[in-house]
């Protein structure tokens, strides 16, 4: 509303300025033109009529009286020896005036100047001689008259234009104050639309379309929500999940603690067998609460990924080495394969994280007998490759995407029968997405699975 008050009234008052200022040049400057004639039909006269060496002249006379009341002027006549012949106001005739202005113009140049402050024009005038003596100045015109009604004009000018200026300003004001509230009134409704949104589940607003960027501010608030809700709903199912997670290797220990304490008879032999199973459950527990400390610390980015130039091959056999053992315990043959030596710039612990992951998974999720998992790794000039093939149970195709999903698994008999979090795969995208990588499953129902990472050569933050 202020802007658009200023947009009004700064170039009216510019314009009603501009104006005035113009007016009073352009009619004091016709006034003189006006004058200057007059000055010069009586300087003509008062040179043929000889009034300078007679100046009782009566025609002569009427015509100075008359130009004095047309212009509420005073007309002083001086001759060559400075002496004032004639004064419209009968004060100085017979005095000297010594004045530059006169003196200038018995020299040739006759003056014009125009008094703003006391509002008149005074003009001087050459009275020439007649016959040889032409061009030579006898005597001089002192010609002064009022512009009391220019500046009378100005102030009746000022005067309307202030009115109208007024008028234009009221006019803005109400029209500002109205249009302004139109104008806004889009955003009010969105913002409306924003603070009445409260709680967890938010609602989307009807898009306002009355400006483009409304529509694009409703658009992207309804993108906003969406997201939002998707999130909260991920949040709660998270929560429930940890929750049931949680719950059940505690539902198990209380299970365990209660027959004991419920049965006095007790023996040594089976009290032992129940404390290796609640123990079992602990470390179950124990598991479940690392993969998730693991998972929220690389998700809420706490964990930041600490790059340095890696031998890919070293650590690759190094994590092999460990998984051996529990490869043997559990019948698989596992082998690993170089094609090249690997060297990239990865977090060395969450890619031993990740091979670790996938060749697990490979052995947990194999054959009781004769199974195997092989492990290839190789490079081009961008990236490097890791492949974890099993010959396991393989995985449905219908949750090819969902296996990288937090507590998500296929079979949940099975998984809890082997073990596992349910959280592994999902870590290792995590840390695989951390080095701007791609992770892909191909697999086949009852013959195998083959786990994909490309992950490249150099890091880019
Ligand atoms: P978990 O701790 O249950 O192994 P993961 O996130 O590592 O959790 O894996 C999620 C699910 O994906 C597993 O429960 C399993 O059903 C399936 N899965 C993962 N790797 C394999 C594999 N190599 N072969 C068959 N199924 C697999």
């Amino acid at each position: 509303m202020l802007i658009m008050i200023l947009i009004g009234i700064i170039p009216t008052v510019i314009v009603e300025t501009v104006v005035l200022r113009n007016y009073e040049n352009r009619a004091v400057s016709s006034r003189s033109v006006i004058i200057r004639n007059q000055c010069d039909i009586i300087c003509n006269k008062l040179a043929k009529e000889g009034y300078l060496e007679d100046p009782s002249n009566e025609n002569i006379e009427a015509q100075l009286v008359m130009l004095t009341s047309i212009y509420g002027g005073r007309i002083i006549i001086v001759n060559r020896d400075y002496r004032i012949i004639k004064d419209s106001f009968d004060i100085a005739e017979g005095r000297y005036i010594i004045s530059p202005k006169v003196m200038d113009c018995f020299a040739g140049s006759e003056t014009t100047y125009y008094d703003s402050e006391d509002q008149y024009i005074e003009m001087t005038a050459g009275i020439r001689g007649t016959g040889p003596d032409a061009e030579k100045i006898k005597g001089v015109i002192l010609l002064s008259c009022t512009t009391k009604e220019i500046e009378a004009n100005k102030t009746y000018m000022s005067r309307v234009g202030l009115l109208i200026l007024g008028i234009i300003v009221i006019l803005i004001i109400l029209g500002g104050f109205f249009l302004s509230g139109y104008l806004v009134r889009p955003f009010k409704k969105i913002t409306s639309a924003i603070s009445s949104n409260k709680g967890d589940r938010l609602t989307e607003m009807e898009p306002v379309d009355t400006y483009t960027e409304t529509s694009q501010i409703s658009e992207a608030f309804n993108t906003l929500v969406s997201q939002v809700n998707i999130l909260n709903d991920s949040r709660s199912e998270f929560v429930a999940n940890v929750s049931h997670e949680l719950k059940t290797p505690l539902a198990s220990m209380k299970v365990l603690s209660d027959s004991i304490l419920m049965n006095p008879e007790t023996t040594a032999d089976e009290f032992r067998e129940f404390m290796e199973d609640i123990s079992s459950e602990i470390d179950r527990e124990n598991a479940i609460i690392t993969d998730l400390l693991s998972l929220v610390r690389m998700e809420n980015k706490v964990d930041e990924i600490s790059v340095v130039e890696t031998n890919v091959n070293e650590l690759l056999d190094l994590i092999i080495k460990r998984l051996k053992p529990i490869a043997e315990e559990a019948n698989v043959e596992l082998v690993a394969e170089s094609f090249r030596p690997v060297s990239a710039q990865i977090d060395p612990t969450k890619m031993a994280l990740v091979m670790t992951n996938l060749i697990e998974n490979g052995i947990k999720y194999n054959k009781p007998e004769g199974g195997w998992v092989r492990v290839a790794l190789n490079s081009d000039n961008s990236f490097m490759y890791l492949t974890v093939s099993d010959s396991g149970i393989g995985i449905p195709e219908e949750a090819y995407d969902h296996i990288f999903e937090r507590f998500y698994r296929v079979d949940k008999s099975h998984s809890r029968h082997i073990g596992g979090t349910g959280l592994g795969l999902a870590i290792t995208k995590r840390a695989i997405l951390m080095h701007g990588g791609l992770i892909k499953v191909t697999s086949k129902e009852g013959e195998g699975s083959t786990f994909s990472v490309r992950i490249p050569l150099t890091h880019i933050v």
